[in-house]
């Protein structure tokens, strides 16, 4: 495939860096998307005075001012993956869209590893999924 990592966090919705059960790791981007109404610039959590509403429930555009709810903005976009499966240790890519599902009881992004077809996870925060007995 030959994902584009980011240059700078400045681009990315979202970045990671984490490692993944015990062999593998991960670094997962999404990014931010073009305004799909004037097309210019790319659209962002709102800024009030300066500062970022990080916990807004919407995007805008900052040129055109063009307004997207959250989730819906969220859900149309893709997370780049660059992986090594922690149970095969093939080294991958994956592009999956931008939707958490809970996995092992936890909010996550799920893709499979192209090396051994295992689900694995992108979890929202660093915690570590329920382990079953
Ligand atoms: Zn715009
Ligand atoms: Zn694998």
């Amino acid at each position: 495939m030959g994902l584009v990592e980011p240059e700078s966090m400045d681009q990315c919705l979202y970045f990671s860096n984490r490692t993944l059960g015990e062999l593998g790791k991960a670094k997962a981007w999404v990014y931010k998307k073009q305004c799909p109404k004037c097309g210019k610039v790319k659209m962002g959590k709102p800024v009030e005075k300066g500062k970022v509403k990080i916990r807004a429930k919407e995007y805008v555009c900052p040129e055109c001012g063009f307004v997207e709810d959250k989730k819906e903005h969220e859900e149309s976009l893709n997370m780049e993956i660059k992986y090594v499966c922690p149970k095969c240790e093939h080294e991958g890519e994956a592009d999956v869209p931008y939707i958490r599902k809970t996995f092992q009881g936890v909010k996550s992004i799920v893709f499979v590893c192209g090396g051994c077809g295992e689900k694995l996870a992108i979890t929202k925060k660093m915690k570590e999924p329920k382990k079953k007995k």
